[in-house]
């Protein structure tokens, strides 16, 4: 049996990154990390803010930006009582 090709949905790559306005939110992107990167400006789900990441060289038009909800650490309440 040859199991040599690959027919498998690529998975999307996600990567975390952080704004300044303190929004988290995930680049993802279908290219393969061991690639040349090249850097691409984004904007922030949030503020709007141009952001530059690296990604896989091919892969800045095919970009997935989402914001990543979530308690920010410095506003999370409740829990922990002392
Ligand atoms: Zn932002």
């Amino acid at each position: 049996m040859s199991d040599t090709f690959q027919l498998r949905t690529k998975e999307r790559r996600r990567e975390l990154h952080h704004c300044e306005c303190g929004a988290r939110f995930e680049v993802g992107h279908h290219g393969d990390v061991q690639e040349t990167t090249t850097t691409v400006e984004v904007s922030c789900p949030r503020c709007g803010r141009p952001k530059v990441v690296a990604v896989p060289r091919g892969t800045e038009r095919d970009l997935l930006v989402e914001l990543r909800p979530g308690p920010e650490p410095e506003d999370g309440g409740g829990g922990g009582g002392d």
